[in-house]
């Protein structure tokens, strides 16, 4: 707005000295004649003999024209110079605000890493050419950088290169920044190669358990809209108390910790979500939102208080693993063509959930791959087989801990 006006004001002042030069030029030519139009006067063309006299009033009209011009620019100039001033300290405002305002210290560990090219701690998983221990930096360093658009966090990183830590060191280091929470990010794979889905680890402890389940299901929740199936969050235990390491020293530390394992690396339908630098990215960029949602944070903005995160942080008991495979584990078939046995399969499992199912047409040799447990207490599929290969059918039904239970046809 003021670019046009101001771009206006140099046109005026343009046109009037230009037919202030052609009408000098005119009269010392005699030709008597302005042939210039003053668009702002609205005059037309004078007289031959009204030129020296139309010109001196043109004269005087222009210079206070000049005068006008000069006054407005310097006013203009002020005002712009004050508007910049009043921008700056409302920038300033802004800054100190966001440096004040309370924040979550939160530790990004990027999992595993070091030179080493044969320590499984130091590359962690091995597929596709690539390790797991290069992956979960892309997805710590696009976490970071997206969390760092939020007003009320300060990231720190285990780790921001290849550099290896021991997981005793990685607690240290948050405990060392006085963290209110450690992250650890990883991707996943199975023995079998058959699994496949996000799962959270968190300890199985009062508020450590809280505070790892409540941000665990934020996470697990974006990275579930973002297309991987959820397994949960689960606690594992050990000899001495929560089974994996990281876990247990942050917890010593009196930190809470949670292991988020996005994805199965040997798996394709995982890999596809995961196999580019944008894909890891996103990855880093839904854990950002998940953290962002648990704990209130507003993006561009510093809030002046830090909400209580959502769920609120109530002790809770343990929160024991589960030990125990489905139960009540049956299928029914049924033939509707001599190629084709139409199943459906029951399970319970009270103490977790039920998350995928397979099959074996040889007698158990061999498993096709899991599927995902896509219903209540039964899911029903359909598989090619003839009346004379039933006897190599063979059904299973897998919890969110893994445990797998074969059923009986009924
Ligand atoms: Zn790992």
């Amino acid at each position: 707005m003021a670019k046009r006006k101001k771009r206006q004001k140099r046109i005026r002042f343009w046109k009037a000295f230009v037919f202030l030069l052609l009408a000098v030029l005119a009269g010392t030519a005699a030709f008597g004649i302005c042939r210039i139009k003053s668009g702002e006067s609205g005059e037309g063309r004078p007289g031959r003999d009204a030129g020296p006299a139309v010109l001196q009033g043109a004269g005087e009209r222009l210079a206070a024209a000049a005068q006008d011009a000069q006054a407005e620019r310097q006013e203009q100039a002020e005002q712009e110079a004050q508007a910049e001033r009043q921008e700056q300290a409302v920038q300033e405002e802004m800054q100190k605000a966001w440096e004040e305002a309370p924040k979550l210290r939160i530790v990004l560990d990027p999992g595993h890493g070091g030179p080493g090219t044969t320590d499984e701690q130091e590359l962690g998983a091995v597929f596709r050419g690539t390790y797991e221990k290069y992956l979960t930096l892309v997805i710590a360093k696009a976490l970071g950088e997206e969390l760092s658009c939020y007003g009320n966090v300060e990231i720190f990183y285990t780790r921001k290169d290849d550099t290896a830590m021991t997981l005793k060191e990685r607690a240290a280091y948050a405990a060392s920044v006085d963290a209110d929470i450690l992250v650890s990010l990883h991707l996943n794979a199975s023995k079998e190669h058959n699994l496949f889905g996000s799962e959270v680890f968190v300890s199985a402890y009062d508020r450590y358990y809280a505070q790892g389940a409540g941000l665990g299901e934020q996470i697990l929740g974006e990275l579930a809209d973002y297309g991987f199936a959820s397994k949960g969050v689960k606690t594992r235990l050990g000899s001495h108390g929560d089974y994996y390491g990281i876990i247990r020293e942050c917890k010593s530390l009196g930190i809470p910790a949670l292991i988020v394992e996005h994805g199965y690396m040997d798996e394709d339908r995982d890999w596809e979500r995961m196999d580019s630098a944008e894909k890891l990215w996103e990855l880093g960029r839904r854990d950002a939102e998940g953290i962002a949602a648990y704990f209130g944070l507003e993006k561009g903005k510093a809030l002046a208080e830090l909400p209580e995160p959502e769920p609120a942080l109530p002790s809770q008991p343990l929160m024991p693993p589960d030990t125990t495979p489905p139960e009540d584990v049956w299928y029914t078939a049924s033939r509707e063509d001599p190629d084709t046995l139409e199943i459906t399969l029951y399970a319970k499992d009270p103490e977790s959930r039920l998350m995928y199912y397979d099959y074996s047409l040889d007698g158990g040799d061999t498993y096709q791959r899991a599927e995902l447990w896509a219903g209540g207490e039964s899911v029903s599929f359909s598989v090619t087989l003839s009346e004379e290969q039933e006897t190599g059918l063979r059904v299973r039904a897998y919890n969110t801990y893994e445990l797998r239970t074969e059923a009986k046809k009924r």
